[in-house]
């Protein structure tokens, strides 16, 4: 079970159609494992319908959005949940199962590989990255806005453990230091919109993980 979700905010853009090609991705992933999220992914699709049928009548007040927000979160549980997506939108775009890819070893445990051509028209780095079992990756901010979700294995930072389909935002006020957790290899995929800065003792930039 995932603990870790997408925002509220992200979720409306999301619903509403507004995404970037690769930040769709991550939020694709995540609803298609997350019942929570796509019930509230339901009601935000409920009220769009609504506010496009009433149009321009319909007044939305900041009070308006900010009561639907807080519904959003006073909801426990999926009241209405749309089956689980069926299809792997990431395995149709890869082409390949994620262990089989020509991953680019970096430094140490850490390997990656960008896939950014496969969304020629957008303006984000896509990026995948392993670290291995049990492996650390370098300490480093990131420059931008780092959205994240895991596709396999976990991993932990200062801010908690972060499983498989778990969601996480990245700015440039974290300093993190990733170390895999459990046994198995941990994958993710990340959409950067800036390079990351290291801050350990690593001088070289090495890879997304530590984008
Ligand atoms: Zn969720």
């Amino acid at each position: 079970m995932t603990r870790h979700h997408p925002d509220n905010i992200s979720l409306m853009e999301y619903s509403a159609g507004n995404l970037t090609e690769p930040h769709a991705l991550c939020i694709r992933l995540h609803l298609d494992q997350c019942p929570h999220c796509r019930s509230r992914v339901d009601t935000l699709d409920s009220l769009g319908a609504v506010m496009m049928e009433h149009q321009p009548r319909v007044d939305v007040s900041e009070n308006m959005f900010d009561s639907i927000l807080a519904r959003l979160d006073d909801d426990p549980e999926p009241r209405m949940v749309r089956p689980a997506l069926h299809t792997d939108p990431l395995r149709r775009l890869l082409g390949s199962d994620l262990n089989d890819l020509p991953w680019k070893r970096q430094l140490g445990d850490v390997s990656a590989l960008d896939i950014s051509e496969k969304f020629p028209d957008q303006p984000e780095q896509v990026v995948l990255q392993k670290l291995a079992a049990g492996g650390k990756a370098p300490s480093h901010t990131h420059r931008g806005e780092e959205t994240t979700i895991v596709l396999q294995g976990a991993f932990a930072d200062q801010n908690g453990v972060f499983n498989q389909w778990d969601f996480v935002v990245l700015t440039d006020q974290d300093d993190h230091k990733p170390v895999a957790v459990g046994c198995e290899d941990c994958i993710t995929l990340s959409v950067l919109s800036a390079p990351v800065k290291l801050t350990g003792t690593f001088t070289r930039l090495l890879n997304p993980f530590i984008r």
